[in-house]
């Protein structure tokens, strides 16, 4: 079975996908965090985002590696644990730019749905999930929330892990982040048509997960 979750940053699709992952047994794919993860080899490399073919080039040389964990995953990057490196602001934006080139594109979407395929029972979250990656998948869920909620709960995030960064420019990163994940050609980020829509802005996240979950267990016992 495959439930798939997309939805801009800070909508709490990762929350979400985690826990559900941890309640039904399944396997969680965090498909951001392969994004993240050349994001910061572009980096360290000193090579430029925009430059396709100086990515694609890269990622040759690249061995990305998710391994489950008992918070979410545990990201590898060349066998080097990078799981808290690749989650800082600067990382984010640089995933987004690389994630505009569809040939990068191409090669992580293969990956993440032979991990899909082979995992058989999966969370899988990010912003083409439902489709691009499993366009079949069994329950698709598009997560939504207001720009100034989801950067009110980033900023707490950060705070709570003594990060000095304002409300407002983490409000203008989730701005740029998301123009620039809604306006790229090779799969913007939008809902699959048949997605079921959850708009978290004004829900605590255990009603979230109430209501996903519920979601889930009709379905079950609808198809028997
Ligand atoms: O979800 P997360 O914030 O970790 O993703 C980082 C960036 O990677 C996103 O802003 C997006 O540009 C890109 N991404 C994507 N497709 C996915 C997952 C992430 O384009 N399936």
């Amino acid at each position: 079975m495959i439930i798939t979750i997309d939805g801009p940053a800070g909508s709490g699709k990762s929350t979400i996908a985690k826990m559900l992952a941890k309640e039904l047994g399944f396997t969680y794919i965090d498909t951001g965090a392969m994004y993240r993860a050349v994001a910061l080899m572009v980096k360290r490399e000193g090579i430029d985002p925009d430059n396709a073919n100086a990515v694609v080039e890269l990622m040759k040389k690249i061995q990305i590696d998710l391994k489950p964990a008992e918070n979410g995953v545990q990201v590898f990057l060349n066998g080097e644990d990078v799981s808290r490196e690749i989650r800082t602001e600067e990382i984010g934006k640089i995933a987004s730019k690389i994630a505009r080139h569809s040939e990068v594109r191409k090669i992580l979407v293969q990956m993440q749905r032979e991990l899909g395929l082979r995992a058989k029972n999966v969370v899988i979250e990010g912003r083409d999930t439902g489709t691009v990656i499993f366009p079949d998948a069994d329950i698709k869920f598009f997560f939504t929330a207001s720009p100034e909620v989801r950067a009110e709960r980033r900023y707490k995030e950060l705070k709570e892990k003594g990060l000095n960064i304002s409300y407002e420019e983490i409000l203008k990163e989730i701005k740029e982040r998301d123009h620039l994940d809604e306006t790229r050609k090779d799969s913007p980020l939008r809902p699959a048509e048949d997605a079921i829509i959850i708009d978290t802005t004004d829900k605590s996240l255990s009603d979230v997960f109430q209501n996903v979950l519920k979601i889930i267990k009709d379905r079950l016992k609808n198809s028997g």
